[in-house]
């Protein structure tokens, strides 16, 4: 529910990989050792924007083989009470997302993400988790998120303010870090995916059981070497392109 977590059939477990995997899926990565002296992946500051850093500066080897990409071939939806995620075919990969939180310091707000081109670089990475005080105070109880501070993340205290003295980093950045760990999330497939994403109030369960039920329909995905291409929002706007699958499950459920 909080962060992704992968294991092996001998039981070793790495928890929170969704940051690191997004900077690899935004640098172009595939292939790559990581090394991790403990049970989790280091939080850094919140974000992707470190790890991005530091692959800039080590660099990139371009290898003999083609890359391969997953193209998405069928409409993939899951449903979770008011919250979804969805994958259609696109030339390209491309997110829109969804929040609405109560708070009054987030509230609802819509965005939509094309990462070709440094995109992910510009408009995703530096974009840090979020946690509410009260939370914060009733995981560290229970001995979880020890390392938890203004340091590493956004922190919306009882007076419904933002904590951190030097405020947003975006001024839409919890958007923003939905879809940096809708990227990350997705990277476990193996490749870039060639499908138009869109989450609302989704997180990593939900984007665990997309792929998922992706794999598990054969006509739902290929392989290709076709490079992704650049996409854009399907005409008619952001709202409307939300409304489409809200009126989809509203039709369902009647
Ligand atoms: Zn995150």
């Amino acid at each position: 529910m909080l962060s992704t977590t992968i294991g092996n059939d001998a039981g070793v477990k790495i928890a929170t990989i969704e940051h690191l995997m997004s900077a690899f899926a935004g640098s172009g990565l595939d292939n790559v050792i990581v090394e991790v002296d403990g049970p989790e992946v280091p939080v850094m500051d919140g974000s992707a924007s470190p790890f991005v850093f530091l692959i800039d500066c080590a660099g990139l080897v371009e290898q003999a083989a083609s890359r391969q990409a997953i193209r998405v071939r069928k409409t993939i939806e899951i449903w979770d009470e008011d919250k979804f995620v969805a994958i259609e075919p696109s030339q390209g990969f491309s997110a829109s997302f969804e929040i609405d939180f109560e708070s009054s310091a987030i509230g609802r707000s819509t965005g939509f993400f094309d990462l070709h081109n440094g995109g992910f670089k510009r408009d995703i990475c530096r974009a840090r988790t979020f946690g509410f005080e009260v939370e914060v105070e009733h995981m560290q109880k229970l001995g979880l998120a020890l390392g938890g501070s203004l340091e590493n993340a956004v922190v919306i205290g009882r007076q419904d303010q933002i904590l951190n003295e030097e405020g947003l980093r975006y001024g839409d950045e919890f958007v923003r870090h939905k879809v940096l760990d809708a990227v990350g999330d997705l990277y476990l497939a193996g490749g870039p995916l060639l499908g138009r994403f869109t989450g609302s109030r989704s997180g990593h369960d939900l984007n665990n059981r997309l792929l998922r039920a992706l794999f598990a329909d054969e006509g739902a995905w290929e392989l290709t070497t076709d490079m992704p291409q650049p996409t854009v929002l399907p005409s008619g706007g952001l709202d409307q392109h939300f409304d489409r699958f809200n009126s989809v499950q509203i039709a369902a459920t009647a």
